[in-house]
Parts: structure tokens; sequence; C-alpha cells
């Protein structure tokens, strides 16, 4: 990665509004400046544009990702496209990973730029939208939000934070190390996700059984079918200590592994 500025006169000289200046600024960054944070091809390859959900692709190891920009930083949700075409996808295991760009069209310049991996893309953080109203052009259709603020830290993997290139080989770091929800079903990978979030809420370097428990509501509500919690989470717990994220200290101890 080079340059983490958008500026390109000939676009902005060819395109009037602001919002399709930053549409084909953002993905011409993307297609000259990104590289695969998974096998670290040097290189994401522009879809053609009417591909659904997806925008570009590594040729090295196929993963796919789809661009979000805005002209502002990213808060609790973000917008994206039609309901049923996402969990369609989701469904197959094919979601994309998401590039999320914040960037300012006073400079075109990129202020933070962050990934999240598709296997922390789950039903929990999929919000679907009210059908659009009868006066609407697309009446009927659904959208959906992605709720950014419900993923765990570890599945918001920075690449450029406050115009700072983050080095290359964190980012392959930190998407290798979550890489073992890949295997799994969207709805397994998802309660793996959300007691993970609900660790890192807690901000404590070690923590209880009986902590994690305070979440039982939160977690009931983004899994309203399942009546067994408690042993959800503690089965949760296992498989993130088996994965080196977590370390048991006792019996109903714990603790993160990234605070030793
Ligand atoms: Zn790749």
């Amino acid at each position: 990665m080079d340059s983490i500025s958008l500026y390109n006169p000939k676009i902005l000289k060819h395109y009037k509004s602001n919002s399709q200046r930053a549409r084909v600024l953002s993905e011409n960054w993307c297609s000259s400046e990104m590289y695969c944070p998974s096998c670290l091809n040097e290189h994401i390859i522009h879809f053609p544009n009417n591909e659904k959900v997806k925008d570009f692709f590594c040729m090295n190891c196929r993963n796919e990702f789809q661009l979000k920009s805005s002209s502002k930083k990213f808060g609790k949700r973000v917008v994206d496209g039609e309901f049923n075409t996402l969990m369609k996808f989701l469904n197959k295991n094919k979601a994309p990973n998401f590039l999320l760009m914040h960037y300012s069209n006073d400079d075109w310049y990129i202020k933070n730029l962050f990934l999240v991996p598709k296997f922390f893309i789950s039903p929990s953080i999929i919000e679907k939208r009210n059908p659009l109203k009868e006066s609407a052009r697309r009446r009927g259709w659904i959208g959906c939000n992605i709720i950014i603020e419900g993923i765990p830290d570890e599945g918001k993997i920075n690449i450029i934070k406050n115009e700072k290139v983050i080095n290359k080989k964190t980012v392959n770091k930190k998407w290798k190390k979550m890489f073992f929800l890949n295997d799994k079903n969207p709805y397994t990978r998802g309660w793996t996700t959300d007691v993970l979030k609900c660790i890192e809420d807690l901000s404590k370097r070690e923590f209880t059984l009986k902590d994690i428990y305070k979440f039982k509501g939160y977690l009931k509500e983004l899994h309203p079918k399942n009546e067994h919690i408690e042993a959800k989470i503690r089965q949760q717990l296992q498989i993130l200590r088996d994965n080196n994220i977590l370390k048991f200290k006792s019996r109903g101890n714990y603790s993160l592994k990234h605070f030793d």
C-alpha cells in the first residue's frame, strides 16, 4: 500500500456528484492499493458492476470483498443491500468480507479503513429493515443493516487507522487468529462471536463465569430459540479456549489471551 489518498483529478472532473465521486474514487483506490488480507496477494480485482453482495475478489485465495465507504466515521450500524440476498449468501456460508472505509471529501484522504472478516458475519449482526413504502420506486423492497457495534473488536481489523497504515503482517496475523471460525456454519460461529463480544465488553483482564452470565438476557435476545443459554455460554468458552483466545485459570475463572 503506497498511498492513502483517493485523489484523482480525472475522476473528479468526470463525476459531478460527491457520492458518485466517492464511489468511483474508493473503488479505484481499492483496485490499485488494496492487498488481500488473507493471503497477502498484492491486489484484489474489481468485479463487474452488476455483481450482488461482492465488489472485489482475490485471484489467489478466492476471497470476496464488499467495499463500503463513507465520509462519516462508521457508527453503530451500516446500511447494506437487500436482506434476503445477504441471508441467502450467509446460509451458503458465502458472505463477503467487508471493507469499511472512512474518508474525507475535503482532502480525499482515507482516515480509517477496517476489515470485518466473513467469518464474523452471523445472523446476530444482521438487522432486517422495514419494507420500503408504497410510494417508493422499489416498493416492498427490504434492506438490512449490519450492526457494527455487535461485532467484537477481534472482528474489526484495522488496515488504516487515523491515516496511519497498519503493517500488513499484523493485519494477516489477526485474520489468522480467528480463522478457526471459518469452517463453522453462521449460526454456530455467531454464538462464539457473540460470547466473545460479551467478554470484551467486560474490559477485564480476568473474569468469571458469573460475569458472563450477566449477559444472558442480551444473548437470549440474539438467540431467542435457545433454551439453554448457560450451557451454550460454557460451550463457547471452551471453543475459545481450544483456539487459544482464552485461558482457563481455575474452575470458573478465565482470562483473555491477548492480555498476557
Ligand atoms: Zn487472497
